[in-house]
Order: C-alpha cells, then structure tokens, then sequence
C-alpha cells in the first residue's frame, strides 16, 4: 500500500469509501507521522487516544454507509479552536491549561462530518505575528529547506502549524485564522492551499479572538479540491455569533474545473512594489498568463488606498485586540499570579501571560482607543478602512471578478532572521493579504512556482463577498499549470 500520508483528502476519501483502507489504519498512519516529526513543533498537543476512538467510531459508520462528507479524514486544529474537553491556549501563557467545557461551531461541525481530531497545532500568540516565533511553546519549523541549506525556516504565521502540518504530511487538512494574513501567508510560505472565506461565511464562536471585525477562519489543505471539501462543513450560519452570516452553503467542490472563460481578472497595479523581488513579479506574470490561456481576461485595475492598509491595519487589529484580551485577567482563565490586592494580581498575572509581542499590540491598542487620541488614530484608520473596501467595490462594479496579486513579498525566512530590531520588517509580511481583511472579502492563496533557493511562492486571488466558488475555480487553473510541491523530507 502506498503511504497513506501522501494521499489528498479527495484520495483518502476515495479509499476510505472503498474500503481500500479503514480510517484507523489511516489515522494511525498519521499519529505515526506526528511522532516522527516533533522536531517541526507544528502540534503542540497529541490527541492519539481521542483520534483512534473517533476513527473506530467513524469506521463504524462508514461499514453501516450513513457517514458524513469527510468520513475518517484525520485532522489538525488550530490551538485557537475551542475544543470540549481537550486543552486549548491560543499559544499564549496566560490560558496555561485552560481546558474549555464547550466546542467551536467550526470543529463540531467538522465532527458531525466524521473528521478526526489527531491534535492541537502551534500558532502565533493569540495569532499575533507572521512567522509563528511568538508562540509560548516555541516556534515552528516548515519542511521546505533552501536548496543545499540545513537553516530551519519559519512556516509563516499566525498559523504556521497548521501550515507546516499539511505540508509535512502530518495531517490531510488543518482549520486556521486569518486576520490580516494568517492563513494565506503560511500557506504561500508552504506550498499549500489555504483561503479566508468572506467575514461572516463561518462562525467565530468558539475561536480565540484577536480582532473580531477582521477575525475569519478558514482551512489549510493540499489542493484547492481539498480546501473547497473543508470549507464546506466549516462554514455556514450560526446564530451564536451575530455576525455570521445567514447564505447557504454551497457545494465548492462542484466549482473545481469550472470554466474561468470570460471571468474578468484584476490586475492592481499598486501591488507592484518597489524592491519586490523580480521572482515575484515573474510568477505574477506567469499567472496572470495561465488563466488568460484558461480563457480568462485580464485588466488593470487601480486600488488607490493599498498603501494605507498596513497602517490602518495595525491601528484597528491592536484598538480590537486591547478590548478583547482585557478578558485576561487571572481571575476567569489559565494563569494566576497572585498580588496583595486585586489590582497588583491583574498586573502581574497580565505582565507575567503575554509574550512581548502581546503586550506591544495590547499598549498601541489602549493608546488609540484613548481620550484625546480616538479621533486622530482609530477613527481615521476606521474611515481609511471604509475607502479601502470602496476601492475593491469600484473594481467589482466595473465587472471585475476577481483580482490576482502576489500571497507575500517574500519566500520563507529563517527563524529570527525578521522583525528583531523593528517590528515593521515583520509586519511587511502581510502588505498584500491585510486588505482583503479590512474589506471583509475572500483570498485563496495557491502555490504557483519556486524561487531561485528552491522555495515556494504563492498567488493570492481576492473575490467578491460571498464568492469563493470564483476563487476555487481560478485556484484550480493554477494549480493544474504549476502543478503540486511536495518538500524533501529531512526531518
Ligand atoms: N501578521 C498579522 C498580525 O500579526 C496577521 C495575523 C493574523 O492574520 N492573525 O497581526
């Protein structure tokens, strides 16, 4: 037989349906690929008892044939994913071993599809950061290597372990967040799939919030087949949160190999950055020129306010993260230190919690949302928000489809070699991806070439609200023309 680990989840599902192999063996065989790949730090907890019962059970319902649409596919969670029972921290000190008494929307529904859950995978602290070295149990490494390089690499962030999980062929897909990039940046950084579906397609209840206008979640795979299945039984209404959106689901698998004929693609021409590495404009290109082949037109378009989207960005991101994280306080969660009074125990359990890049994000956020400062910082960047996403709404008014853009600036990096001295170098990370959040639309990032050190680069393609079928269709032309990268194993 061959590996189990290598197949997709469209293959596995297959197999699983044949009884070629049973979700135990297929589980197993992906416990197995965890031990042996802890030098990754991509989980940051195990859940092998709970997997195998799971997949015993699902097995079960797979021999009686009333199982679910993703039957037996052993998955990773994200450690920002509530999860009943089982130990969840954000990555964050300050959660310690909180062990939520409920389930998120997203993974119960994942589990009433009959996915497996083979752990919990590392991320940046509360999802802050671009690399995942903020994470309290330490950073991740991707399995991609440069070329005749042993230098670890980081996997992208905030969801790096899911990034690199899929990669490493630990798990056949993995849930993550997006924020301003956290689930397209890793998946370029790896050569995987990943997509941010539209703010309000799938529910947040139950996920650790960071910012909750700009928080959406969304999966990581290994082909845009495999996204679209995940996404599926992700998404969907919730009326435990009021801003996920009550619009039916539809089958995005069915958008796979769907005709890109006569779809108009945007092509912005403030992405074209000054410095940006030529390889990325030459996949920029290439891309453009493979779904022009698929029957696609290409246009210029013009989004005026890009240049203000990271600045806003990281006005509005830390305003919402210092309300959320106030929760934190000793007192309801996780860590306590304890003081002589109530006051001193909030400060030293706060102090002593949050990682440095927490507690930088947690003070710009006061500070703007101050008296005196609300006006000049986040009332501004909530007005710059708004000309951001009017500049995508001209765009799609005029008949444009979809808008294709490089996923990052750059290929991976090596751990610590970024945003050291100033945090702004790593914050770049996210220049092409952070817009699509502060508009609230969809962003699919594919894999589409390698660098001259044999690194994967990704594209991003931006859709209109509520349009990920558009997104999985483009996904898909690319995917056929670059075809799939699959990293040398060394670890
Ligand atoms: N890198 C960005 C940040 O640090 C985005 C993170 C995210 O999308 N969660 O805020």
């Amino acid at each position: 037989m061959t590996d189990l680990t290598s197949l997709t989840l469209a293959e596995a599902r297959k197999g699983l349906a044949d009884k070629t192999f049973t979700s135990l063996e297929l589980t197993d065989a992906h416990l197995s690929a965890i031990e042996a790949a802890r030098v990754l730090n991509a989980f940051v907890l195990e859940t092998p008892d709970q997997a195998r019962d799971m997949a015993k059970a699902v097995d079960e319902k797979i021999a009686k044939g009333n199982a679910g649409p993703l039957a037996g596919i052993p998955l990773g969670i994200k450690d920002l994913f509530a999860t009943k029972g089982v130990r969840t921290t954000a990555c964050s000190k300050i959660l310690g071993n909180f062990v939520p008494t409920y389930e998120s929307t997203i993974t119960s529904q994942l589990w009433r599809d009959g996915a497996v859950m083979l752990g919990k995978l590392n991320n940046d602290e509360f999802a802050m950061g671009s690399a995942n070295e903020t994470s309290c149990f330490g950073p991740v490494g991707n399995p991609w290597r440069r070329d005749g390089s042993n230098t670890t690499l980081v996997p992208g962030g905030s969801s790096g372990g899911s990034a690199s999980a899929v990669a490493a062929l630990l798990c056949m897909g993995a849930t993550a967040t997006d924020t301003g990039g956290s689930i397209r940046q890793p998946a370029a950084f790896t050569a995987t799939v990943g997509i941010k579906p539209t703010y309000g397609r799938c529910s947040r209840w139950g996920i650790v919030a960071f910012a909750s206008s700009l928080d959406q979640a969304g999966p990581i795979a290994r082909s845009t087949r495999d996204a679209a299945m995940l996404l599926r039984s992700m998404a969907g209404h919730d009326p435990k949160d009021t801003t996920s959106v009550d619009v039916a689901v539809p089958d995005y698998e069915a958008a796979i190999g769907r005709s890109v004929k006569g779809l108009r693609i945007g092509i912005p021409k403030e992405y074209r950055l000054d410095g940006m590495p030529a390889e990325i404009e030459k996949l920029w290109s290439e891309g453009a020129a493979w779904l022009k082949a698929a029957g696609a037109e290409l246009v210029e378009v013009s989004l005026p306010h890009t240049k203000y989207a990271l600045p806003a960005y990281y006005i509005v991101a830390p305003a919402e993260a210092s309300s959320n994280l106030a929760r934190y306080d000793g007192v309801r969660y996780g860590l306590r230190e304890q003081g002589r009074n109530i006051i001193e125990q909030y400060e030293n359990t706060r102090a002593e919690g949050f990682g440095a890049e927490v507690r930088r994000r947690v003070m710009i956020g006061t500070y703007v949302l101050s008296a005196g400062y609300y006006d000049a910082y986040y009332l501004r960047a909530q007005k710059v928000r708004t000309l951001i996403k009017k500049d995508f709404e001209d765009c799609f008014a005029k008949g444009v489809n979809a808008i294709l853009t490089p996923a990052t600036p750059s290929a991976a990096f090596g751990i610590g070699e970024k945003g050291g001295a100033d945090p702004v170098e790593m914050y770049l990370n996210d220049i092409f991806t952070v817009t699509v959040n502060m508009a609230g639309l969809p962003g699919i990032a594919v894999p589409a070439g390698k660098d001259a050190q044999g690194l994967p680069l990704g594209l991003q393609l931006i859709g209109r609200p509520f349009d990920e079928e558009t997104l999985f269709s483009l996904g898909e032309v690319i995917e056929q023309a670059a075809g799939r990268f699959t990293p040398a194993r060394w670890w």
